[in-house]
């Protein structure tokens, strides 16, 4: 099926940086450079409390609001939590999911990522959902094996009419942050392989409907070739998306993929 059913999804994944009015000077900048295109999904992805503010900035454009992570109940007590339905409030539309410096430092697993999926999915929020191996697994051998467990893990109980709605990111962990990055061959054999995984969970048609972000040290300058791979279908970015000009160089050159 051709790509060109998948809207490509540039999301920001801001971590722990800047605050609500730190948050807020960034989103303009971005609204400025790419809020106005419809070719390309972008979504930014702030500190919960800087959700409101950026929120505020681009609410008359084409950027989405997204959070983080969340808690899978709707409300209770669950002290330092945020729920689904809360982040619905402040208008957001996506939500990142197991990334992995929640495994690595919050013990996040596959079976709360898979809770949260699902409670995400039902409040309306389209999940991306990260999976991705170390080093040492890559090294190993295990790559493939720990990727289709933490797909496999992540997706219990979704059904094929969510696909429009999913997201999935494949961040290899020895390429967050460091500068390394897959190359669009590693990536696009990645990206293949877990297509094929999503067509044995919900279907060849369904499958074709979600997209697959590739995470790893995207930059304008590797954007292009990594984008152009037949399953990548956008990039969850990092550092880069705290560049206003990095990351509308990383949304112009997936609108030129989509032309
Ligand atoms: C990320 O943390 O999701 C990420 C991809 O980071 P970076 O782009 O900085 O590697």
């Amino acid at each position: 099926m051709s790509k060109t059913v998948r809207k490509y999804l540039i999301a920001g994944n801001w971590k722990m940086n800047l605050n609500s009015a730190e948050g807020a000077e960034l989103a303009k900048d971005v609204h400025s450079l790419v809020g106005s295109q419809s070719d390309v999904s972008v979504c930014v992805c702030p500190t919960f409390t800087a959700l409101e503010s950026v929120a505020e900035v681009i609410k008359d454009s084409n950027i989405a609001l997204g959070a983080q992570n969340m808690h899978y109940e709707a409300s209770g007590a669950y002290t330092g939590e945020i729920s689904a339905e809360m982040l619905r409030h402040l208008f957001c539309n996506f939500v990142i999911l197991g990334h992995s410096e929640r495994r690595q430092y919050f013990g996040e697993t596959d079976a709360s990522v898979n809770k949260k999926t699902l409670a995400a999915l039902a409040a309306n929020l389209k999940p991306i959902v990260c999976v991705g191996e170390t080093l040492e697994e890559r090294e190993s051998g295990k790559m493939l094996e720990v990727i289709k467990t933490q797909t496999e893990g992540a997706l219990v109980g979704v059904k094929a009419e969510d696909a429009d709605s999913l997201v999935i990111a494949y961040e290899p962990v020895w390429a967050i942050g460091t500068g390394k990055t897959a190359t669009p061959e590693m990536a696009e054999e990645v990206h293949a392989e877990i297509r094929c995984m999503l067509a044995g969970l919900l279907g060849t048609d369904a499958a074709n409907k979600v997209r697959i972000l590739y995470g790893g040290s995207m930059k304008p300058g590797n954007a292009p070739e990594l984008l152009a791979q037949k399953n990548i279908d956008g990039g969850l970015i990092g550092g880069a998306a705290l560049k206003a000009t990095d990351f509308a160089g990383i949304v112009d050159a997936a609108i030129k993929l989509s032309k």
